[in-house]
């Protein structure tokens, strides 16, 4: 396991930021609120940082990757995500 994922685990739980439910450690998935393709489209490595990173059931990872990074939606879980993180 990444070091990041390990440390968000570590410091929040096996619980979603999106919908608060406690997720199966198999299901819980590290999300990236800069995704990893906006960073790629501009040429710069990937923010793995724990800064960048939350936790995720499926579910809610699927459906914040309905939108693109810069939609209204977007930002909306994403800071409901920051509410949700320690
Ligand atoms: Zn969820």
């Amino acid at each position: 396991m990444h070091a990041t994922k390990a440390l968000l685990i570590l410091r929040n739980g096996l619980r979603c930021m999106g919908c608060g439910k406690v997720a199966e450690y198999k299901d819980i998935q590290w999300h990236h609120i800069k995704p990893k393709y906006a960073s790629k489209a501009n040429h710069e490595p990937v923010d793995d940082s724990y800064e960048n990173g939350s936790l995720l059931c499926k579910r809610c990872h699927i459906e914040i990757h309905k939108y693109l990074w810069w939609d209204m939606e977007y930002q909306l879980l994403t800071d409901l995500i920051e509410d949700n993180k320690r």
